[in-house]
């Protein structure tokens, strides 16, 4: 298996008036080309903005340590130039909120158009041949008529898939998809889901942000959980979902719809993550004296990794 993106003691910090939020707190993590990553956690675990590092869109008030690698080059010290020959075109996203993300007053047709004509092909009549396609992929139709919609005549769920369209167009190794399936209807949910699973199926490296957790079973070959800017656990698919190991990602699994909804209790507390301790074991429920170190992700023989000291 080739890695195709490499991040290694990643530190994203926020520094704010009081305090400095440490959203991405020393996170390794290597994805294979072709491989489906989940990442799951809660809001404000720092998934969102793993994402935005590894496009090189990290806003500036932030201080970055570590390095994230694709193929070698580090895409947090790469100048902008040499970024803008990846973001896009080798390494692409599709953005969160979709009514949001699109131009209110360009056609659907001309913004899923644009990554093609700046990467891939600049004849016209292509690029439209092409955006007609991408169209029908994501099941807008008939395309002919759709090329000239704009944004507002669009549903959620057909704006969701169109931002897809984008993020496909220029033929991207790398798709990062951040909540796809947020705010948008149990049947749109499995539209993006299959349309993610016909890209993973062509080969494209898929990273998705997601807290939805059915939606992660669905589509991912492993997952990765977050918690407080950590990696909590690692795991394949199959073996997480069939039995998680970090109490955090029980809990999570338990406060599913089908499991009775059985929410974790407390919250994450600021003034709680940063004292060297477990991050959870405020919340856990199997809290030891040893808890107060913080554990290392402990590699079990399986090839997963979790974060408790109950596997040590
Ligand atoms: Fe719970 Fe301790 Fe494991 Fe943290 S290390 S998750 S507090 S048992
Ligand atoms: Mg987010």
């Amino acid at each position: 298996m080739t890695t195709i993106l490499e991040v290694q003691q990643l530190h994203i910090h926020f520094p704010t008036s009081d305090r400095t939020v440490r959203a991405v707190d020393g996170i390794d993590i290597g994805i294979a080309r072709s491989e489906t990553l989940a990442v799951i956690g809660e809001s404000g675990s720092g998934k969102s903005v793993l994402g935005l590092a590894v496009l090189g869109l990290l806003p500036v008030n932030c201080t970055v340590t570590g390095s994230v690698r694709y193929r070698g080059a580090d895409l947090l010290t790469l100048p902008e130039s040499e970024l803008e020959k990846i973001r896009g075109r080798k390494i692409a996203w599709v953005p969160q909120n979709p009514a949001g993300s699109m131009n209110p007053s360009m056609t659907v047709g001309y913004q899923i158009g644009e990554p093609i004509a700046l990467h891939v092909e600049k004849n016209r009549s292509i690029v439209r041949k092409k955006v007609l396609e991408l169209l029908q992929f994501i099941r807008i139709t008939p395309p002919e008529e759709r090329i000239g919609s704009y944004p507002y005549s669009f549903s959620g769920g057909m704006l969701q898939r169109s931002l897809v369209a984008m993020g496909i167009a220029g033929l991207p190794e790398v798709l990062i998809a951040d909540e796809p399936t947020k705010g948008i209807d149990i049947i749109n949910r499995q539209a993006v889901s299959a349309l993610l699973r016909v890209l993973r199926e062509k080969g494209i490296t898929l990273l998705i942000i997601t807290h939805d957790l059915s939606f992660a079973q669905n589509l991912a070959d492993r997952v990765a959980v977050m918690y407080s800017g950590r990696i909590m656990e690692i795991r394949e698919r199959k073996s997480f979902f069939d039995g998680p190991l970090h109490p955090y990602a029980k809990g999570m699994l338990l406060s599913l719809p089908e499991n009775g909804l059985h929410p974790i209790s407390g919250k994450t507390r600021e003034s709680d993550k940063y004292d060297g301790g477990c991050r959870f074991r405020f919340r856990c429920t199997y809290t030891m004296e040893r808890c107060r170190a913080e554990p290392p992700l402990i590699a079990l023989p399986d090839g997963s990794a979790v974060r408790c000291w109950l596997y040590d």
